[in-house]
């Protein structure tokens, strides 16, 4: 698609956008529905593009894509009339009487940028809450889960029209082409670095916009738990698609005279979940493609490796491995891991946690596994990050009563469910003036003391 065609594109959802065709409540919710038949009975083509882009394993591409999207679709269709409906604010006693309300306005054409890790879920999440509050959305979906990309393009030209969603295939140059395009918002999820071009591009017409980025999510871990059960939510967050996802733990921080029983605890766990050899599991994925396995593969130079290593580049296995306390200044600290590698760093006192923290700060998401009320309390007051979960991982992206999104480098805004209703909107403050009273003193010429207007003030 050249530049003159996404023009083009533009200007057919500009056009759509002001029929107001999709603006009635009742067609948004109608809309919905028809997307969830839609999808449950493409669901097994849903999970046979996820297998061949990812080898996902059929109940993480149930749980981590395909039920998250119904859950969307059933938070909007039950809210949405109520989210949507304009609200009455108390009025001002400065400009009394007045009614005042707010007004919710869909933005228009929204154009998203989505990655591979999650394909499904992080294309048609978003997606769900823009088009419930009444946009019209461009998805340009990742280049390097194609056959997901096929199933998107098939399910939602089977419900909507390409004037109300269109797909646009195509790798970083297309998106960059779409970039140059003044579009009403951008949702873009993906790479912090990537993040930052996004930006740079939305600067050009300040088109609001929101950015789901990526980032180092520590996972701090006192003793005062149970250590097979914490080892065991460990593995499972960390080893969810091969670790390629945003929110798994990068790095575990573990009290010292805990770390032996905690790396024999994760072995265990790795052992129990995915068999002596990973390869031969159904159960754990594949890396996406070959360049990111050579950046992993780069990741364990010089490392202890205290447990995997082993990997199959013909096949883009990478088994599940574990790194002993590596250096500050290596990759596998300095950067996003996002794949099956889990470093064990220790700590002895909260100022050397606070050490780490300083210099990987702003992480996604945020694990601590204590019973240390106080422990617990002081690391997520002391500690900016996107969100927390004590004593598990991952799970607080399914909740769709919660914001999800990052902060500093892992992000800017937040969505899901009400979230991605309020992200989707523009409010619009109204102020209904009547002419029955009106304080003399607002107009020119002005009382030549203060004093009593200061005193009618406070009695108001
Ligand atoms: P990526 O940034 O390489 O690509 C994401 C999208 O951006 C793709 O559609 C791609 O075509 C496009 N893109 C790539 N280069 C571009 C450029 N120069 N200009 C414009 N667009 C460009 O990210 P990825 O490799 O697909 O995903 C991995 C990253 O995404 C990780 O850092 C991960 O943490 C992050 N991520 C964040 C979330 C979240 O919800 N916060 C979710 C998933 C992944």
């Amino acid at each position: 698609m050249n530049s003159s065609m996404i023009t083009k594109l533009k200007e057919e959802h500009n056009r759509f956008f002001k029929t107001h065709k999709n603006q009635p409540i009742k067609v948004r919710i109608q809309y919905l529905k028809k997307l969830k038949i839609v999808l449950e009975d493409k669901e097994l083509e849903i999970y046979d593009a996820l297998y061949e882009d990812l080898k996902k394993p059929v109940f993480e591409s149930f749980a981590s894509e395909f039920l998250m999207v119904l859950k969307e679709i059933d938070s909007f269709t039950k809210n949405i009339k109520e989210w949507a409906a304009p609200k009455k604010v108390s009025g001002s006693l400065l400009n009394f009487p007045s009614q005042d309300f707010l007004l919710y306005e869909p933005y228009g054409t929204i154009l998203m940028i989505s990655p591979w890790n999650y394909p499904f879920q992080l294309a048609m999440v978003p997606l769900i809450g823009a088009i419930a509050t009444g946009n019209t959305v461009v998805l340009k979906p990742s280049e390097s889960a194609p056959n997901t990309s096929k199933v998107l393009i098939e399910i939602l030209g089977l419900v909507f029209p390409q004037e109300w969603v269109s797909v646009v295939e195509g790798d970083a140059k297309i998106a960059q082409a779409l970039l140059k395009v003044q579009w009403d918002y951008i949702f873009y999820t993906g790479s912090t670095q990537v993040g930052k071009i996004v930006a740079k591009a939305a600067a050009e017409y300040l088109t609001p916009t929101t950015l789901e980025l990526g980032g180092k999510s520590p996972c701090i871990v006192d003793g005062t738990t149970p250590i097979e059960k914490t080892a065991r939510r460990i593995v499972w967050g960390k080893f969810l698609n091969c670790g390629q996802t945003c929110i798994a733990p990068d790095y575990v921080l573990v009290k010292s005279e805990f770390k032996t029983s905690l790396i024999t605890a994760i072995i265990e766990e790795i052992e129990k979940a995915f068999g002596k050899n990973a390869q031969k599991s159904d159960d754990y994925g594949r890396i996406i493609h070959e360049k990111h396995f050579k950046k992993l593969e780069a990741d364990l130079k010089n490392q202890k490796i205290i447990y995997g290593g082993s990997i199959d580049k013909k096949e883009l296995y990478f088994g599940p491995t574990v790194i002993d306390s590596p250096p500050m200044n290596s990759s596998l600290i300095q950067d996003e891991i996002f794949g099956p590698i889990l470093p064990i760093l220790t700590y002895d006192t909260i100022n050397d946690i606070d050490i780490v923290l300083t210099q990987l700060k702003n992480p996604l998401a945020f694990y601590v596994f204590s019973e240390n009320k106080k422990f617990i309390n002081t690391l997520i007051k002391n500690n900016s990050f996107g969100g927390a979960v004590i004593n598990d991982a991952l799970v607080h992206f399914t909740n769709t009563e919660l914001p999800f999104g990052g902060i500093g480098n892992s992000g800017i805004g937040s969505y899901h469910g009400k979230y991605s209703f309020d992200l989707f909107s523009h409010t619009k403050p109204i102020v209904k003036r009547s002419f029955w009273f009106d304080l003399p003193q607002r107009y020119a010429p002005y009382p030549k003391s203060i004093s009593l207007f200061k005193k009618i003030l406070k009695r108001i």
